[in-house]
C-alpha cells in the first residue's frame, strides 16, 4: 500500500455495516463475524422450505429459497436496514454475491435464463436514489453470470410501505401495481424473481401474477431474507 494510501487508510478506516467494527483484509462492507452470524436458511432443498411455503398455491414457481431468516434483533435484520434506509448502496451488491453464491451452490436454479428485481415505483426509486433488489441482482451477477431484467415489469401503481401494512391489507396494497412492458422479451424465459425481504409473499405474488401471463415464461424466486 502506498504512504498516501496508508495514511487515508488509517484516517478514514472502512468499518463493517452491520456492527461498525474497522474492517481489515478481504473483508468487503461486513466483517467476516457478522458475515457468520448472518440467521443462514439450509439449502432450498431441505425439509420445510419457508419461502416455498410462503408462496405455495399462490402461482406457479420451479423454486425459491431465501438466505436467512429475519429476525427481531437479527444480524440479517441490521442488514436490510443499512441496505435500504441508510443508503448502503455497496452493502447491498455484496449481499447480492453472497445470495448468488448460495443460489450456485443450491443447484435447483440452475435453468435461470434471467434475473429480475421487484420494481420499485418510479417515485420511490427517486426517494431512495436506487432500487435495492437491483442492486442484488447486480451482486448475484457478478458471481453466478445471467442478465438482469431492466424496465421489462414496471410498477405503475405507487403502494404504501408493504412493511407498514397489517398482513391482511397487503395483498390489496399491491393488487395490479405491476405490469409487463416488454413481454417479447421475456417471454420462454426461465426469470428469478429477486426481492430483499419476503413477508407475507404479497409483493413477490402480485409480480409473479403478471409474469405468469407472458408465454412460455417460469418463475423461481431467490429472497435475500424471509420473515
Ligand atoms: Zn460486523
Amino acid at each position: 500500500m502506498s504512504p498516501l494510501r496508508s495514511l487515508f487508510a488509517t484516517l478514514f478506516p472502512r468499518t463493517c455495516a452491520c456492527c461498525g467494527d474497522v474492517l481489515v483484509g478481504d473483508e468487503r462492507r461486513l466483517c467476516l463475524r457478522c458475515i457468520a452470524g448472518l440467521e443462514y436458511l439450509p439449502s432450498s432443498a431441505a425439509p420445510d422450505n419457508v419461502a416455498e411455503r410462503k408462496l405455495l398455491g399462490r402461482f406457479d414457481f420451479v423454486a425459491a429459497m431465501a438466505l436467512c431468516s429475519y429476525v427481531k434483533e437479527g444480524v440479517a435484520r441490521s442488514v436490510v436496514h443499512a441496505m435500504k434506509f441508510r443508503g448502503n448502496t455497496e452493502l447491498c451488491v455484496e449481499m447480492g454475491r453472497q445470495l448468488g453464491m448460495a443460489l450456485l451452490r443450491d443447484g435447483r436454479f440452475d435453468g435461470v435464463d434471467v434475473l429480475l428485481p421487484i420494481p420499485l415505483h418510479w417515485l420511490r426509486r427517486l426517494g431512495r436514489g436506487y432500487n435495492q433488489s437491483a442492486l442484488l441482482c447486480r451482486g448475484i451477477a457478478q458471481v453466478w453470470p445471467r442478465p438482469v431484467s431492466v424496465g421489462d415489469v414496471v410498477r405503475h401503481r405507487y403502494t404504501r410501505r408493504q412493511s407498514l401494512q397489517k398482513a391482511s391489507r397487503r395483498v390489496e396494497n399491491v393488487h395490479r401495481a405491476f405490469r409487463v412492458k416488454h413481454p417479447e422479451r421475456l417471454a420462454g424465459k426461465h426469470v428469478l424473481i429477486v426481492d430483499d425481504v419476503l413477508t407475507t409473499g404479497a409483493t413477490v405474488a402480485a409480480c409473479a401474477s403478471v409474469l405468469a401471463a407472458v408465454p412460455g415464461v417460469r418463475i423461481s424466486v431467490a429472497a435475500l431474507t424471509v420473515t
